[in-house]
């Protein structure tokens, strides 16, 4: 095997976030009328200096400052009052989603909960009521372990639940100030990079890649951030259903806390995932020969202990289901060309989502060793490195909850919870969890394997997966796709329109070949002659496998052909927000003043599979955008802005 193929793994037909589907029906709540709790907190130990809200509140802000924080999950901190805080932009399906009515972006209400000067929730009188928080989390960085991380310049301010589809989310400002997390950095986050991550955020989601989301982008023109240069300030308010990351136990283990690691797992099943009882079934008992029974799902939640002599607890469950999660999302990557840049374990998320956006980007052209992270030398956060890493980081995860994975059914004896492993057991426990890890690692490269081949099996227009297709379609054309410099998302969208019968002889698929090449030329090996070659030989496989799929075998009808089509324009997208997009867009806000570029980079985001958007209505509004300017952004990438790179100074 040239590179493992397993690096280019991922799934899912679905081609827009299932939540902004859910929420469809417009709602007329408020900023300030929507449901608000604060479960978080509630239920899991606040920093000791600061134990009420009121303490917090009390306390000049200036005087939380970054320091160690023990035995605790989040400290209460206020975010950072800001001047005339200007709202940029806002993403439709997020306020759909949040159960926001449209328009209510345009009241001060909104305007100054989601800069952080307005608290929903709080009496200041009474000094009583919900109040903001920041996560007390670790990490693992380029392989090395970091200690303390946390929310440093990230403020949570209430989780709100969609009345109409039942989903709870966590609001969080970023860019909010400093906090005990902040280390030695500033709490303050940069316009450019507000912008990157507000786009992409909901972009992902549009694609049916499960991310974090992105409500509302704020200028603050009164904050000034030193990096590079001074740079004008931001803050984007962001949600999800939960921000836990592998980092909050790392700091956990790290600090021996073991209770506090049950508490949060239990918080992860219970409050999270909805209930120990949702988590996978069974897996095989890795102490007894195979011909044990298959693994069951959703085995009943009386029988979630086990019997006595089973080994798979339900902390081992939940592990299982933080492991399936996050290669179904690293499988979606693969297939889609999307690159964190930052895979540290305090960027892993438990739910399994994209997560903290660096340095990230969409493949230009199709490069393995591609990493968008310009300080990461070793291309440890590659694209080819993806799958390994999470798996990596999901291990530093198996190893905080060791303990309890490796304790089988003795984990609910109160000695055990007391007093944790005795001497003599220990040796056995460490065994029984590192089986247990190795055999979950085997579930997570079929999880991902399985996702992937779905979401390419979709992308290239075929119904069914065969084992052949694996090496025939997928490797050969990444290997061309590499070999010639073409891009990766126009590959796949450009073929969604290539007729059938435009391929019928040698010569017609050479000729179609050149769809996929830049206008300016093939700049990869073999230049155009070896090109047409290559691809034409990979078309006429391709082709056979549609006339399979969606024909007879040996014909197809113009009907089924455009049927074939549409599908795989349903997965296909025309809109990727690509890195040199991105710097455009910036450079057009903060030298030209523009701002509704912003919208229209959101439109497209949200619709991504559209053929156009210009004249056409989108979440109620006219998209007052020129042909030109959506053609540039779905065409060739210019030349020099291929394959960009970013740094972390964000
Ligand atoms: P990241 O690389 O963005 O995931 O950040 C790693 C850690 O550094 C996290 O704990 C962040 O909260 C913290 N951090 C990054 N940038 C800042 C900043 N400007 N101010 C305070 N903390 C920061
Ligand atoms: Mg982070």
């Amino acid at each position: 095997m040239k590179y493992l193929r397993l690096a280019q793994m991922a799934s899912q037909f679905s081609t827009s976030g299932a939540t902004t589907q859910a929420a469809n029906a417009t709602s007329t709540a408020s900023i300030n009328d929507i449901p608000k709790s604060w479960t978080f907190t509630s239920k899991l130990p606040p920093d000791s200096l600061f134990p009420t809200p009121a303490d917090s509140h009390k306390t000049p802000r200036d005087h939380i400052v970054p320091r160690q924080v023990r035995d605790a999950l989040f400290t209460w901190v206020r975010p950072q009052h800001v001047e005339r805080p200007e709202l940029l932009a806002v993403s439709p399906a997020a306020m759909r989603d949040l159960g926001i009515g449209e328009g209510d972006e345009k009241t001060e209400d909104f305007v100054q909960t989601v800069a952080g000067n307005k608290l929903q929730g709080w009496d200041e009188e009474k000094l009583e009521g919900g109040y903001p928080w920041a996560q007390c989390y670790g990490g693992f960085q380029f392989g090395q372990w970091a200690g303390q991380l946390g929310d440093g310049r990230a403020i949570s301010l209430f989780e709100t639940t969609n009345p109409k589809t039942g989903v709870r989310y966590e609001l969080q400002l970023k860019g909010a100030g400093l906090t005990p997390y902040s280390r030695f950095a500033d709490g303050k986050a940069v316009l450019r990079s507000s912008i990157r991550e507000f786009v992409v955020s909901e972009a992902l989601n549009a694609l049916g890649i499960p991310s974090t989301r992105a409500l509302s982008l704020t200028l603050l023109p009164e904050v000034k951030v030193r990096r590079e240069t001074i740079e004008p300030g931001a803050i984007v308010a962001r949600f999800t259903q939960s921000w836990l990351r592998i980092g909050n136990f790392d700091i956990l283990r790290a600090r021996g806390d073991r209770g506090l690691i049950r508490k949060l797992a239990t918080y992860v099943a219970e409050d999270v995932f909805g209930g120990w009882e949702t988590l996978p079934g069974r897996l095989e008992d890795p102490d007894k020969p195979k011909e044990s029974p298959p693994p069951k799902r959703n085995i009943p939640a009386d029988a979630i202990e086990g019997p006595p002599e089973s080994a798979e607890n339900r902390f081992t469950r939940l592990y299982r289901e933080i492991v399936r999660r996050n290669a179904l999302t690293v499988a979606k990557w693969q297939a889609y060309g999307f690159m964190n840049g930052v895979l540290n374990t305090d960027n892993t998320s438990l739910y399994g989502l994209s997560i903290d956006f660096g340095p990230f980007a969409f493949m230009d052209n199709f490069d393995p060793n591609y990493t968008p992270n310009h300080d990461d030398f070793m291309l440890r956060y590659s694209y080819r490195n993806q799958p390994s890493i999470i798996w990596w980081n999901l291990v530093r995860l198996g190893e905080a909850l060791g303990e309890s994975i490796g304790a089988g059914s003795q984990v609910d004896d109160p000695k055990f919870i007391e007093d944790g492993v005795k001497e003599e057991d220990a040796n056995g426990i460490i065994e029984r969890a590192e089986k247990i890890i190795m055999q979950v690692g085997e579930e997570y490269k079929a999880v991902f394997l399985d996702e992937y081949k779905k979401a390419m099996t979709a992308r290239f227009g075929l119904k069914t997966y065969k084992d052949s297709d694996f090496d025939d379609l997928f490797s050969s054309i990444l290997d061309t796709m590499e070999s010639l410099e073409l891009d990766f998302n126009l590959f796949f969208r450009r073929l969604s329109s290539v007729k059938v019968d435009e391929l019928e002889t040698e010569g017609a698929r050479q000729d179609r070949a050149s769809v996929f090449f830049y206008s300016d030329g093939v700049t990869g090996a073999g230049g155009e002659a070896e090109g047409r070659k290559k691809v034409g030989e990979w078309l006429d496989k391709w082709r056979q496998r549609i006339l399979e799929d969606w024909g007879d075998g040996q014909t197809i009808s113009n009907e089924q052909d455009e049927e074939r089509m549409r599908a795989m324009k349903k997965v296909n997208p025309n809109f990727v927000p690509r890195g040199w997009i991105l710097d455009e867009v910036i450079k057009r806000v903060e030298k030209n003043n523009e701002r509704d570029v912003l919208d229209r980079i959101m439109t497209m985001a949200l619709h991504p599979f559209e053929e156009s958007w210009a004249g056409r209505t989108f979440d109620g509004k006219e998209y007052k955008g020129d042909i030109d300017e959506e053609t540039r952004w779905t065409s060739d990438v210019p030349r020099l802005g291929r394959a960009m790179q970013c740094s972390c100074s964000s």
